[in-house]
This record gives structure tokens, C-alpha cells and sequence, in this order.
């Protein structure tokens, strides 16, 4: 789908679910309710407590594994997200007095507590969205870094002064937090991309509001329970669980100074127009389509399984994940041939055991829309090595799988080349000679990332200067900046201006005021 062209944005799951009420609220997310007999809602976390929705209507949160229930999601509304905006409000004067050494002080427990979590979050997480283990284990890594970043705050978010800009007269450069922000983040890592934000907004001294995929909420109640420990004055951090009402009431509140988006691109465009309409702050980074360019000259073996690797990581659910391989020259047939032989040698089945590398995707009609595009390839004419939709999973019959399947002969026109599948689904594409595979990569309307895979220092440099996918790898096959560095894509993968963590995050979460100051 183009995000440019698409006049119907992606709904809210579900809809087409009964609409089911819920009785028992009362049981903690670390204590995990899987198999319960009921599934609880999860509540949203507002001014220091866990407050129920209003909501009337549910989405099922369902173990991808298993199709078992294991929670329900509130559809809330424009009223919950108000009772959350007061409560971040109201704390946020004392928590912009607090000095930036103590705000960092809460971000230290979280990171103990995160620690100390880590292997519970990670089997949440793969509870809740199916990825293996150890790729849930990560992600709560990256999440940590986000944490530890945040620490260096009171150095960070320093001004800057000159004396004398005329005789006796100084100029200060303060930065100064903007009030409540919120995140609006997506399902495919549910516990780290709330922590993109959340660490760097409050400790440059604003207030926070996350709103997480209704399809994933259970590992962000779980943060929230740990963050409910670690000494956060009431209404610094709030949960407000939801879908398409909670994002309308974020961009539409006027106490919301600011909005970070992670999602598909037709929905971050949608959240850009309309956050800016109302005069806030948006940075919305959208969906994917990656490219990874293999110059004959690459060390193939080692392109193979970096580049199988990063297509089928995460069930292909990743937003650097490179599902299109183009292979320039002589590389088509090598690549072609160790590709095949790397894939079959990734293990599906529920992310929980050990052993696996490749778990179920997200949901059933998620999996119907993959097999939809399989069936695409094929009426396209692309040549299937290895399709992944006779997968049959002898321990969870009822779970989402599907095997890996790989495409060659895809032409850059076709669909499968062109949409963002985010399935376990590889094409391959010739090119006649570099500049060739260049024109197919910069051809592309999205530009999240890329890889290129060579030997030569002449094309790696030449490919980092010519295509404009903002992350970019050199015989990398995700290439994921690290806290420290600007995540984001550039074309119709990303919308607004400043990225996600890195010193953008200073830049987005503080306004720079100028005092000129004369004293007589
Ligand atoms: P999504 O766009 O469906 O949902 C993202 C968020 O938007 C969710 O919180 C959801 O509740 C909300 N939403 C969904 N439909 C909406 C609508 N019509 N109006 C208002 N809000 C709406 O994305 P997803 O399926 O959860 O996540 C996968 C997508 O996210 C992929 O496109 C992937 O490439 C992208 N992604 C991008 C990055 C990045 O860094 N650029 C990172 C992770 C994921």
C-alpha cells in the first residue's frame, strides 16, 4: 500500500470481534494469566494508579503460538486519554522544578528493574507477539540502552552562552521542557519502542503518556508495574491503552505538546497531518521496504546467512529487516543457491522453545494477508524456491505459522517487491551492474533502510552516498543505530524532521530559549 495514495487507513484489529466485557482486573502481569479462564483486561496506569477504561468494546490479545487468550485490550476513547493528559498536567510544573540530577534518579531503579526483569519481559514478550526468545531478550536490551542514555541528561540537554554579543550584553541558550508528551508505538517490539521515547522525554523534564499497539499490551503494563516502583512522582508516566480513538484523542488534546509515532506509513502520515494541524510537535516514523544490494565481489557465504538472517529474524515483522535481495551480475546464481541453503536451516515453531529461530507472526489475518501476497508472487510470475504456506506445526496446530518462502525472478514492478509484506517472505532481484541496483533502491517511494554487501571500499562508499535510506548498512544486515545514534528512515518512511533517541531526542523534547541579558 502506498502511504501517498492510500485514502483508507488501516483499521482498528479486531473490529470484527464481538465486543466483550471482563470481570477480573485484579492479577498482576508478572504473575503472568496465560490459561486463565478468563482473559483480564489490561488497565490503563494513570496518576500514579492502575484505572480501568471506559471502554465498552475489547480487542483478544492471543498468543500467536497458540490462538490461546491471554488478554483483552480496551478500545478506549478521547475520555481516557483526557484523565491521563490532567494527571501528566498536573505533575508536570513540580517535575520540570525537580533538577535534572534527581529526575534521573527514577531511571536508574527502571534499570535495575529492567535487569533484573529481563528474561520475564522477554518470555512476555514472546507471549504476547511470538518472536523467539532470545530476539525478545534483545529488544528489552535496546529498550535498557534507551535507559542508560537517559542518565546523561543533566550533561545532555546543556545550553550554551556567549558574553559580549555587544559590549556587556551575554546571550544563554536554555533548554527548556515543552509540557506532556505521548508515543503512539507499534506491535512488532512492544517493549522497546515506548522506551525510544519515554527515558529521554521525562528526563529533559517533561511529562508522558504511552499508548501501546492493542495487539501487544501486556509487556508495557508489565514496564509500567516496574516503573510503578522505581519513585516517579504520580502522573510523569501514563498507560492509556487503545486503538484509533486513543491516537485521535492524543493528536486532538490541546495539553499534548508533542507526538512520536512508530508504525505503518499511511498511519504516520495520518498522525503527522494531524498532530501539526493542531500546532504540536510530531516526528512519525513509518513502515519499511529494505533493499540489500550483493556485489559480486561479497563474501557470499557469509551475505547468505547475514541476509537470511535479517529478512527472516522476528518472522520478517521487523522495520530493518531486508526482504528483497538484489543480486548484481554474477552474484544471482551464488547467492541464490546459499540462500536456499541457509533458509532451510532456520527452525520454526513457537518462539518459547529452544532451538527455534523463527516464531509464528502476529496474528491469523496477518498470516492470511502474507499467504496473499505469496499468492501475488506467484500470479506475478515470480519462480517460488521455497514456499512457507504448506507449514504445519505438529506441537500448536491452531498457531499463526509459516515457514519461510523465497522468491527469484521478482522484477522490481511487481507487488511483492514493492509493499511492505512483514512476513517471512525473501524475493530476489537481478541487477545488470551497480548502478542498476542503485536505480532499483532509490526507485522505491519508502527509504527506512538498507545494506549493501561487498569488498570493495569503491562501492560501499559510493552506496552510502547515492541511496537515501537514513540507516544503512555495509555487510551489516540490520542495521540498527544504537541509543546513542538518530533512528529513523528518510522518503515515505519517515515524517518530520527530528529522529527518534540520539541528541535528536534532546531536540525534539526541548524548546531552545534565548535570554539576552543586559544588567545596568
Ligand atoms: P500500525 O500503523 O497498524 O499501528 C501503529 C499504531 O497506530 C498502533 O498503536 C495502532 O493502534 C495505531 N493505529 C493503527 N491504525 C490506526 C488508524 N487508522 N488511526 C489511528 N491510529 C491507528 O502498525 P503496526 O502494524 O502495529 O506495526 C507495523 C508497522 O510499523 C510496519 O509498517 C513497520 O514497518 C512499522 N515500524 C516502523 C518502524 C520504524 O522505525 N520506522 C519501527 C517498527 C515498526
Amino acid at each position: 500500500m502506498r502511504w501517498s495514495e492510500s485514502p483508507d487507513l488501516p483499521d482498528d484489529s479486531n473490529e470484527e470481534d464481538e465486543p466483550t466485557m471482563t470481570a477480573s482486573r485484579e492479577q498482576s502481569v508478572i504473575n503472568g494469566h496465560e490459561g486463565a479462564a478468563e482473559a483480564p483486561a489490561v488497565r490503563n496506569y494513570v496518576g500514579g494508579r492502575w484505572v480501568e477504561s471506559d471502554a465498552t468494546r475489547f480487542v483478544d490479545v492471543r498468543n500467536p503460538a497458540t490462538d490461546q487468550l491471554i488478554a483483552r485490550t480496551p478500545l478506549g476513547s478521547a475520555a481516557d486519554v483526557d484523565r491521563a493528559v490532567q494527571a501528566a498536567l498536573k505533575a508536570f510544573p513540580a517535575w520540570r522544578r525537580t533538577p535534572p540530577v534527581n529526575r534521573v534518579k527514577p531511571l536508574w531503579k527502571l534499570k535495575n528493574l529492567l535487569e533484573q526483569h529481563q528474561d520475564d519481559l522477554a518470555r512476555m514478550i514472546t507471549r504476547e507477539h511470538g518472536k523467539t526468545f532470545d530476539e525478545s531478550r534483545n529488544s528489552v536490551r535496546r529498550a535498557i540502552d534507551n535507559v542508560d542514555l537517559a542518565f546523561g541528561i543533566p550533561d545532555r540537554m546543556m545550553g550554551t552562552s556567549l558574553e559580549d554579543i555587544a559590549a556587556g550584553i551575554d546571550c544563554h541558550v536554555v533548554r527548556q521542557p515543552l509540557g506532556v508528551f505521548a508515543a503512539i508505538t507499534p506491535f512488532n517490539f512492544p517493549s522497546m519502542v515506548p522506551m525510544w521515547f519515554l527515558p529521554h522525554a521525562i528526563a529533559c523534564g517533561n511529562t508522558f503518556i504511552v499508548k501501546p499497539s492493542e495487539r501487544v499490551p501486556l509487556s508495557q503494563v508489565m514496564m509500567f508495574e516496574l516503573m510503578h516502583e522505581c519513585g516517579f512522582p504520580e502522573g510523569v508516566v501514563n498507560l492509556v491503552n487503545g486503538a484509533k480513538d486513543v491516537v485521535d484523542g492524543i493528536l486532538d488534546h490541546p495539553g499534548i505538546a508533542g507526538v512520536s509515532f512508530v508504525g505503518s506509513s499511511p498511519v504516520a502520515h495520518y498522525v503527522y497531518s494531524r498532530g501539526a494541524e493542531k500546532g504540536k510537535r510530531v516526528q512519525a516514523l513509518g513502515g519499511a521496504k529494505n533493499f540489500v544490494v550483493v556485489m559480486p565481489d561479497a563474501d557470499l557465504d557469509r551475505a547468505a546467512a547475514i541476509s537470511t538472517e535479517s529478512c527472516f529474524g522476528c518472522a520478517g515483522e521487523r522495520c530493518l529487516a531486508n526482504p528483497v535481495v538484489v543480486a548484481v551480475g554474477d552474484a544471482y546464481t551464488a547467492i541464490r543457491d546459499r540462500l536456499v541453503e541457509q533458509i532451510k536451516k532456520l527452525k520454526v515453531g513457537d518462539g518459547q522453545d529452544a532451538g527455534v529461530t523463527m516464531g509464528p507472526v502476529i496474528t491469523r489475518q496477518h498470516r492470511e494477508k502474507i499467504i496473499g501476497y505469496i499468492e501475488k508472487g506467484v500470479a506475478e510470475g515470480a519462480k517460488l524456491l521455497l514456499d512457507g504456506r504448506g507449514y504445519k506445526d505438529a506441537k500448536n496446530p491452531n498457531g499463526y505459522f509459516l515457514g519461510p518462502t523465497l522468491f527469484e525472478e521478482v522484477t522490481p514492478d511487481m507487488v511483492i517487491a514493492r509493499e511492505e509484506i512483514f512476513g517471512p517472505v525473501l524475493c530476489l532481484v537481478r541487477a545488470k551492474d551497480f548502478d542498476d541496483a542503485v536505480s532499483i533502491v532509490t526507485r522505491h517511494e519508502l527509504g527506512n533502510a538498507s545494506s549493501i554487501f561487498t569488498s570493495s571500499g569503491k562501492w560501499a562508499r559510493e552506496y552510502r552516498y547515492r541511496v537515501e535510506p537514513s540507516m544503512l548498512g555495509v555487510n551489516i544486515g540490520v542495521a540498527a543505530p544504537m541509543a546513542f545514534f538518530p533512528f529513523g528512515g528518510s522518503k515515505g518512511s519517515f515524517f518530520g524532521d527530528l529522529k527518534a533517541h540520539g541528541h535528536d531526542s534532546i531536540e525534539f523534547y526541548t524548546d531552545k530559549k534565548v535570554a539576552i541579558t543586559r544588567w545596568f
